[in-house]
């Protein structure tokens, strides 16, 4: 049996997806979406990561506490995104992640590409 090299490529890829999109929150966000608290914070996801049209939408992953991340409170999550994104562009995140999305390896590349020249942009301090 051949192991898919492109596969392999492809989990590469979206980890280091996950790792770039988990770093640039963690500069962005002072506090817990959910509950106001101050770091240490992790990356909560608002629409699960299994929908991988939004699973790095850097407004449907925000910085949370250990605590709100894993008693993940869906309802309480989507208050504090219409509060801090507006109800519009919130239900268009809902929407993306429903509709189920598969985005090609070259896409999720491309991607990375640009969330790194991001990360590289932001200044630590501010
Ligand atoms: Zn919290």
């Amino acid at each position: 049996m051949k192991t898919s090299g492109a596969s392999s490529t492809r989990k590469t890829v979206e980890q280091r997806l996950d790792k770039v999109v988990s770093e640039i929150i963690r500069k962005r966000d002072r506090v817990c979406i959910t509950c106001d608290r101050e770091p240490p914070l992790s990356a909560g996801h608002f629409m699960k990561r299994r929908h991988t049209a939004t699973r790095w939408n850097l407004h449907n992953v925000n910085g949370q506490c250990m605590d709100c991340n894993r008693d993940d409170n869906w309802e309480v999550y989507k208050d504090a995104m219409i509060i801090k994104y507006g109800l519009e562009e919130t239900s268009l995140i809902i929407s993306l992640a429903r509709a189920d999305i598969k985005l090609a390896t070259s896409e999720l590349e491309q991607l990375l590409e640009i969330l790194n020249k991001y990360n590289r942009g932001i200044n630590h301090k501010h």
